[in-house]
């Protein structure tokens, strides 16, 4: 156990020394203690924020994120004069100034099949921060394999939910609880569906809280329970989960045992990549040469009223194929938000034996970034 506390570190910690249960014996765990947050953003601002304020000794972060406008209604690392620049710093500078005692590692870059043992080895908890389905495998199976605790911790719209996984400690890990990652497109991420920005300071809150408890070894882990949070109802619900004897990561005869291609393994049968697609300049292009098609906006009515590209007919996805028939002989440019939903319909247009039609790569997102900044980016 390293590390006497300074008498400016035990005036800081003063709230927590009074506490039986964590007393200057914990403070010192906490000041000896190694934090990885997967990610400076949603989950990882309130996390790393609470984290070195407690006084956890090292805290590294990994992202290869700039700051963007869109990011401040809820990344609390960062403010508005940190836009443009990398997440990293940003957080740095600002965790630096919560705490000045903390060491800080940045680790620049994604979290990857490559790096992800070697970073996570020097930690002792995990702090899931990612909002995607690769990293979260990944994330898992790394710490299984090192025996590390994995907090965890997801949002989507006015729903959160968060436990650690841990089989060393009698808990499922994520594969026990997933094993099979959803068909790309069809869970939206942030970007594509929203989130409320107080959701991930709860949920990446009670992330802090966890890695604390685990680290001054006290209270009862989130393991082998689920906490899902409805924020619009105000509910916490609690969910009991078990580890899968047959989970290919941490059952009793494992079939993955060192990393693998997370892009892949998450990006499933289908491939939106290889669906005929066309960009937003060549798009351009055709509305400017007078082109005769039709561009299909598969996005919801609400998002339509947010922003629209001009002459687009608007049929959510969810309609697209009853609405097949009626768009045979045409020409055909399908967007959405961001080229998931949009590659679906261009899935089912196919399947509905409609040979021209296209995905609009990027959505009206890369429309806007690139052809016309007058179209609001949400
Ligand atoms: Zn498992």
């Amino acid at each position: 156990m390293s590390g006497e506390l300074s008498p400016d570190e035990i005036a800081r910690y003063s709230r927590h020394l009074l506490m039986p249960e964590v007393t200057i014996e914990g403070q010192r765990r906490l000041k000896a203690g190694r934090v990885l947050c997967i990610g400076a953003g949603g989950l990882g601002s309130p996390a790393t924020l609470y984290l070195a304020a407690a006084g956890v000794g090292t805290i590294g972060l990994i992202d290869s994120d700039v700051v963007d406008i869109s990011n401040l209604q809820r990344q609390l690392l960062h403010g508005t004069k940190d836009i443009g620049r990398k997440k990293l710093e940003s957080a740095r500078d600002r965790l630096r100034d919560v705490n000045p005692h903390v060491h800080v590692v940045l680790h620049h870059g994604r979290f990857s099949a490559d790096n992800a043992l070697t970073i996570a080895r020097d930690y002792d908890v995990v702090v899931d921060g990612s909002d995607n389905f690769p990293t979260r495998y990944l994330s898992n199976d790394v710490c299984v394999w090192l025996g590390k605790p994995n907090v965890y911790g997801s949002i989507f719209r006015f729903d959160g939910q968060t436990t650690v996984f841990a089989p060393h400690l009698g808990g499922p890990c994520y594969r026990c609880l997933f094993p099979e990652p959803p068909t790309p497109g069809s869970v939206p991420n942030c970007a594509e569906a929203g989130v409320l920005g107080v959701l991930p300071g709860i949920i990446g809150t009670l992330q802090a809280l966890e890695a604390i408890k685990l680290i001054i070894g006290i209270g009862d882990p989130l393991v082998g329970r689920l906490l899902h949070c409805d924020a619009l109802k105000m509910k916490f619900r609690e969910f009991n989960v078990r580890r899968d004897p047959a989970c290919p990561v941490c059952g009793s005869n494992p079939s993955i045992t060192e990393p693998i291609d997370y892009e892949q393994f998450c990006s499933g049968d289908t491939e939106p990549a290889r669906l005929p697609s066309i960009n937003v300049q060549d798009l351009k292009r055709k509305i400017d040469a007078g082109e005769k098609f039709l561009l299909i906006d598969v996005r919801e009515p609400f998002e339509y009223e947010i922003a629209r590209i001009d002459g687009a007919k608007l049929i959510p996805l969810r309609e697209i194929a009853q609405r097949a028939d009626d768009l045979r002989d045409e020409e055909i440019v399908v967007h959405c938000h961001s080229g998931m939903r949009s590659a679906q319909a261009v899935e089912l247009l196919r399947k509905a034996g409609l040979t021209n039609v296209s995905n609009l790569e990027g959505g009206i997102d890369a429309w806007s970034e690139e052809i016309d900044p007058t179209v609001p980016r949400y």
